[in-house]
């Protein structure tokens, strides 16, 4: 079982079907019962990458 945290500003989620993508703009606060993405009946995928340090 993950957890997962609120749709933070840059997260990305993933459709693993159908690879669509979305790019949250801005972040979610609440606690509990957040937006949970959906695509091709299934939950898409935090696919948020670490924070790169651009040189
Ligand atoms: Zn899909």
């Amino acid at each position: 079982m993950t957890t997962q945290h609120s749709p933070a500003t840059g997260d990305m989620y993933r459709c693993e079907k159908c690879e669509m993508e979305i790019h949250v703009t801005r972040g979610c606060k609440c606690e509990e019962g957040c937006a949970s993405f959906q695509c091709c009946g299934q939950a898409m995928k935090n696919i948020t990458e670490p924070a790169v340090q651009n040189p």
